[in-house]
């Protein structure tokens, strides 16, 4: 494989684009691939990367494959359509946050071309991603990490090798657990703050100084507070993720009853047409 690598990005939605960004910013970008077609035009135009025609023709025009679509079926359905264009040692490599089954199923379409399979989820956020700091927890051979790690450190602070395909998609669903009960602890808080009439803007700056400081009060606690909810990260995506959580508990005999709890009151907001609003609406059931 060249160094630099030749990459092309298929999704190019609230993450995807701002990957692709960083990748094209070291140079390694080749081609992107979405499937509404004006955004990859306008972003190739942007980038002065090819706009590949098809799934499979970008494949052809690269060494590495990289994907960030919405969930497990999408995920499938973009790994049938590359696949025909996949050569013997290219790699794919999936920042979706789909099940663990689903990474190991497209491992196994992509090793039937002689290909090979990374599953890479990513936590940071749009903020993250546009800043090239994402978190990526990677499943999958360690020699395949190696060779595309030049792309990968172009768009994140921090990649861990975590075991086999499938464990990057565990480890996120550890991460996903966790911010369903930040967001729980985060939107609770603050409207027992606001029921209290405190000023929540200097609640959050005093409280961020302290033990109960986090990243999503810093991030989304003076926005939430003001009835904002521009993802973000869409809760519809996060309801997703949750119900892939749920389903591996099940397995483990575990109950996660706060993730249980999350599931059902983005539901519920889902039903009222919150869905495409960032996680932190859940303060809309919560605030006084
Ligand atoms: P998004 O803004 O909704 O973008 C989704 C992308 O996937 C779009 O480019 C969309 O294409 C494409 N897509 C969806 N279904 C497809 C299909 N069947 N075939 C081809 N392309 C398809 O979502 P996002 O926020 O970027 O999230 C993408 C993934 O990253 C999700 O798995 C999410 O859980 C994960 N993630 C998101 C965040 C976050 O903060 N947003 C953080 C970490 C991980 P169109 O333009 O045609 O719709």
């Amino acid at each position: 494989m060249n160094s630099p690598l030749n990459a092309g990005f298929i999704g190019l939605g609230a993450m995807g684009a701002y990957m692709a960004r960083n990748i094209a910013q070291s140079g390694q970008l080749a081609a992107v691939w979405n499937r509404t077609g004006h955004v990859a035009q306008n972003l190739a135009r942007e980038l002065g990367v090819a706009n590949a025609t098809s799934p499979a023709e970008l494949a052809t025009q690269v060494d590495v494959v990289l994907t960030c679509v919405s969930a497990d079926a999408d995920l499938l359905a973009v790994i049938e359509a590359l696949s025909p264009g996949l050569k013997p040692g290219m790699i794919v490599v999936d920042h979706s946050t789909v099940a663990t089954d689903t990474a190991r199923q497209a491992a196994k379409i992509v090793g039937a071309r002689g290909a090979e399979f990374l599953d890479a989820p990513v936590s940071g956020g749009v903020e993250g991603a546009k800043n090239g700091k994402l978190a990526i927890m990677v499943g999958g051979a360690a020699a395949n990490l190696e060779k595309v790690r030049p792309v990968l450190e172009t768009m994140a602070s921090h990649i861990m090798l975590m075991g086999e395909v499938g464990s990057g998609q565990a480890t996120k669903a550890v991460n996903q657990i966790l911010c369903a009960g930040i967001n729980q602890a985060v939107t609770e808080a603050l409207a027992f703050g606001a029921a209290q009439g405190l000023e929540l803007d200097k609640v959050i700056e005093v409280v961020s100084a302290g033990a109960a400081g986090n990243w999503f009060l810093d991030e989304r606690g003076p926005t939430l507070i003001r009835g904002t909810f521009t993802p973000g990260f869409k809760l519809a995506l996060h309801h997703k993720d949750l119900n892939i959580c749920l389903e591996m508990a099940q397995k483990l005999g575990m109950p996660l009853p706060v993730t249980r709890m999350t599931l059902e009151e983005y539901g519920k907001l889902m039903e009222l047409g919150h869905g495409d609003e960032d996680i932190s609406a859940l303060y809309r059931l919560k605030r006084p």
